[in-house]
């Protein structure tokens, strides 16, 4: 599989990888969380002038056209580390690129330069993994569109300069009536009504949209239309939870096997002890079966197929096969495993999400069930 990679996309995944080893790890043990905006911002300026800056935006957007497989491989080298993970910004909401050049100038450019954040809304506290039971609606008001309703869960939402927000026409049902708005955070009665702290290394919001009055130049797709382009983006974003954990589980994969070639318990290296590599052959396996899957999807997206399907299973089977890589490393790591002292209890704790997010992997294992028994 490795063979196909284009020796471009290899020296990009080395030279990120070198940036996370070398500027990234060693900062690990002065911050738990995420960096201060004094350190950060000069590892982005050094990002940006390495060209290491909205990767997937095509050019004419001013980002690099990185494809699905590019991306794949460096996402995967950034979550070797909590702190890199986002790091490299610039990645805009697709749904832009179809957009008029008034919304293109005033959110796509912005996003791009590293100006302005942006957040996406679909979750609701009523319906999120059910995008189809979403009750925030709209109605049309002259050149306006009137907002109501309530948005949950959105990942760094009390940060955001805007967000895309999905609402279905008042009255209508399901995956009918459903549409994209792009709303400015200062909006008249858009409102941040709660920043939850979560279990993992992040925070969200809640949103209470109130007669918010959002004019129609920022709809974003089709009155109605979104079904489609809901379902595609978070296509998009299943498939890229394979790489992201990747990492995740790759770092802990690490970790493991240079502590059991240093400690000693009964008189043997850890190393020696058949369960020790038993734990680190399974989990090799499984990661290279992840890998591979994640490869031979992301080209087939860039031969332009549909991946909705692959997208799916990759979500359910790298989710779960990296919460049980990182149990092991923390097993083989023991009490210092459990601790604070190490990385490992921070990527235990962040896996946990993937399972969630992005639909839970209940609900994508009865999808592809039910869609396999329909032919
Ligand atoms: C860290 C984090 C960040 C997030 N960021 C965002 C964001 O930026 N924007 C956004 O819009 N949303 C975001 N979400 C929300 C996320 O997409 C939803 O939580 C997710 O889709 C699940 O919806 P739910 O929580 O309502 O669970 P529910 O749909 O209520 O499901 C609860 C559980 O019931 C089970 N279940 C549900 N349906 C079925 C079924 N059909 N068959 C079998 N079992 C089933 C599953 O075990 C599931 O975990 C985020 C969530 C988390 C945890």
């Amino acid at each position: 599989m490795d063979t196909a990679i284009p020796e471009e996309l290899r020296m990009l995944q080395s030279t990120v990888r070198q940036f996370v080893e070398n500027e990234v790890m060693p900062l690990e043990s002065e911050y738990e969380e995420e960096l201060p905006q004094e350190v950060r911002a000069p590892l982005q300026a050094q990002l940006r002038e390495m060209g290491l800056w909205a990767l997937s935006v095509p050019p004419e957007y001013g980002g690099a056209g990185i494809n699905t497989l590019g991306m794949a491989l460096v996402i995967e080298e950034t979550h070797k580390s909590m702190l890199s993970r986002n790091l490299i910004g610039g990645g805009v909401n697709p749904l832009l690129y179809g957009a008029s050049d008034y919304l293109k100038e005033k959110y796509l450019h912005p996003v791009v330069r590293g100006e302005a954040r942006s957040a996406g809304a679909f979750s609701e506290p009523g319906a999120a993994g059910d995008l189809g039971g979403i009750q925030t609606n709209y109605t049309r008001d002259g050149d306006d569109y009137v907002l109501n309703g309530t948005k949950i869960w959105i990942t760094k939402g009390h940060e955001a300069d805007h967000v895309v927000v999905l609402a279905r026409e008042k009255g209508t049902e399901r995956q009918e009536g459903v549409t994209w708005f792009i709303i400015d955070a200062d909006t008249p009665g858009f409102e941040v009504s709660r920043v939850i702290p979560m279990m993992g290394q992040t925070t969200t919001a809640e949103f209470q949209l109130t007669d918010c009055v959002v004019p129609s130049a920022h709809r974003l797709t089709a009155e109605g239309g979104a079904w489609q382009d809901a379902q595609k983006s978070l296509n998009g974003l299943r498939l890229m939870n394979g790489p992201q954990v990747l990492g995740l589980a790759q770092r802990c994969q690490d970790m493991a096997v240079e502590y059991a070639m240093g400690r000693k318990t009964f008189g043997s290296l850890l190393s020696e002890r058949q369960a020790v590599q038993s734990m680190i052959a399974d989990s090799e396996i499984e990661m290279f079966a992840t890998r591979s899957m994640v490869h031979q999807a992301a080209m087939k997206a860039d031969r332009g197929e549909d991946v909705r399907r692959e997208a799916q299973m990759i979500k359910v089977f790298a989710t779960e096969m990296a919460g049980r890589v990182i149990d092991r490393a923390l097993q083989i790591h023991g009490a210092a495993g459990y601790s604070k002292d190490l990385v490992i209890e921070q990527y235990y704790r962040a896996v946990r999400a993937y399972r969630i997010f992005e639909g839970p992997n209940e609900v994508h294992r009865w999808r592809l069930g039910r869609n396999m028994m329909r032919g």
